[in-house]
């Protein structure tokens, strides 16, 4: 018998532990774990009262013991996914907890697709679909200000946030199609002037959650970091006192670096993904043209560079043409080796590269670092946005809902402007209505809502 309201999955991760969740969502959890499951206090486990947790064991269909497991009971709505739902927490090996999966699903609930539950809460209306990207985002957060984002979004920050301003273009839309309905008893008389300043007050709130957006993808994904540098600058001894770890090779030989290198660390609470590249030089070497090529793409999707330069050394055209790669860029130049005697100043240098950035560093005994850290946050967190108490978005997909609907209310304003008929200012603010709409799923494709639930993880 298939049951193809009831699914289970393996809620935890696969691999060995103290403890693994099974976890078994529809309407007939119930039914399913009253065929598999015996309880120590039968009288007890009778009564099937919601959230409740009761001692006992799994069973193989032949009656002998699969495992010893705890059962919890939960009713919906009052679920995650507002079905009713069965967790059984069963030993955390691997075979036992992917036995007693196969038991579950062997009694007649369907193995779930990944992000299924997260999916029933959104379709049953427990959450909304910023909401339930907000689970995704909190389960794969790298870093404390992603975790934190991610968790003002689950409380429905962003959904609060977007509805207000959905009732507010719903008003203008349901007034002017009154005033045109019932022309007799409402006038629209003097409202687009109103509807102007209205719009203009939305666009220039949009405008804000957009700019801060661009700052919340950034922290949130992690501030892409590439260290550049000619061969022996220092670049994999930077790296490494960075990490705090061996972990790139450091040697005298050019072009040990050939390929990249990199990590994710947080500092101060954001994340950094820091890359170290092969030097860049000319070669005839293929391999190490290869690694060079790669820096030089690298530097390209670079959110910021570290260019290390060698104070032992006089400058050379490494150091120039690594400079030409990098103008538009945000970039910190970090001159390396001040144990030794140097045979640059950092006047020339300031003389010669007009970067503002520079800091006084050696890699070999860790001189400069806290420096170091200090200015990276302030590069990155002391921008407009504040860290807690404002909605940042920090969705790709709401940020470009968010400018789409921008847009739509620029048209409504030069309509205005051009004194075109108040029925076409209703189809542009609808728009800007629906786009919004996307953000926490009121108006959404099926296939759209199932490309961000097949991201998710299975059990979730
Ligand atoms: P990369 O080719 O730019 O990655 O340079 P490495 O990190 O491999 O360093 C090249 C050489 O310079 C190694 O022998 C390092 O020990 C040395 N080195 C790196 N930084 C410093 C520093 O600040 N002071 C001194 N004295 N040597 C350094």
């Amino acid at each position: 018998m298939e049951i193809n309201d009831t699914y289970a999955a393996i809620a935890t991760a696969m691999s060995p532990g103290s403890i693994s969740i099974i976890r078994i969502s529809g309407s007939h959890s119930f039914s399913i774990i009253q065929s598999i499951f015996r309880p120590k206090n039968q009288e007890r486990f009778r009564q099937m009262e919601s959230h409740t947790i009761h001692y006992g064991h799994i069973l193989k269909k032949d009656g002998s013991v699969l495992d010893e497991v705890m059962v919890v009971l939960m009713k919906g709505p009052k679920t995650f996914t507002a079905e009713d739902t069965v967790e059984i927490d069963c030993h955390g090996g691997v075979l036992v907890t992917k036995n007693v999966l196969e038991r579950v699903i062997e009694a007649g609930a369907r193995p779930a697709q990944p992000g299924e539950f997260t999916k029933h809460a959104f379709l049953n209306g427990r959450i909304d679909l910023s909401q339930a990207e907000a689970v995704m985002d909190i389960i794969q957060a790298k870093n404390e200000y992603a975790l934190s984002s991610s968790l003002q979004q689950l409380s429905g920050s962003v959904l609060t946030k977007i509805n207000q301003m959905r009732d507010e273009m719903l008003d203008a839309i349901a007034f002017i199609e009154a005033c045109l309905d019932d022309p007799e008893h409402l006038s629209i008389e003097g409202y687009t002037n109103r509807l102007w300043q209205k719009v203009l007050s939305m666009q220039n709130e949009l405008d804000t959650m957009i700019q801060n957006a661009k700052d919340g993808i950034l922290l949130k994904e992690g501030i892409k970091t590439v260290i550049l540098g000619k061969p022996n600058a220092g670049k994999s001894s930077l790296m490494n006192l960075i990490l705090g770890k061996e972990r790139a090779i450091v040697t005298d030989i050019e072009g040990t670096t050939r390929d990249l290198l990199s990590e994710q660390i947080q500092i101060g609470g954001i994340g950094f993904e820091f890359v170290d590249t092969a030097g860049i030089h000319p070669t005839h070497d293929l391999v190490e043209k290869i690694g060079v090529q790669r820096s030089l793409e690298q530097a390209n999707q670079a959110d910021l560079i570290l260019f290390v330069i060698d104070s032992s050394l006089p400058l050379d055209e490494n150091d120039q043409e690594i400079l030409s790669l990098i103008q538009d860029k945000k970039v910190i130049l970090i001159y390396n080796k001040t144990d030794l005697p140097p045979m640059i100043s950092i006047e020339e240098i300031k003389n010669t590269f007009s970067i503002s950035n520079i800091l006084e560093m050696s890699a070999k005994n860790g001189f400069g670092l806290e420096n170091f850290k200090k200015l990276l946050l302030s590069l990155f967190a002391n921008q407009n946005m504040k860290m807690n108490d404002e909605v940042v978005i920090t969705n790709v997909r709401h940020k470009n809902a968010l400018i789409q609907a921008r847009n739509r209310l620029e048209d409504v304003k030069k309509s205005i402007e051009n004194g075109i008929s108040e029925d076409f200012l209703t189809i542009d603010l609808t728009d800007a209505y629906q786009y919004l709409g996307m953000i926490t799923g009121q108006i959404i494709e099926d296939d759209v809502a199932n490309r961000i639930f097949e991201k998710f993880c299975m059990g979730k």
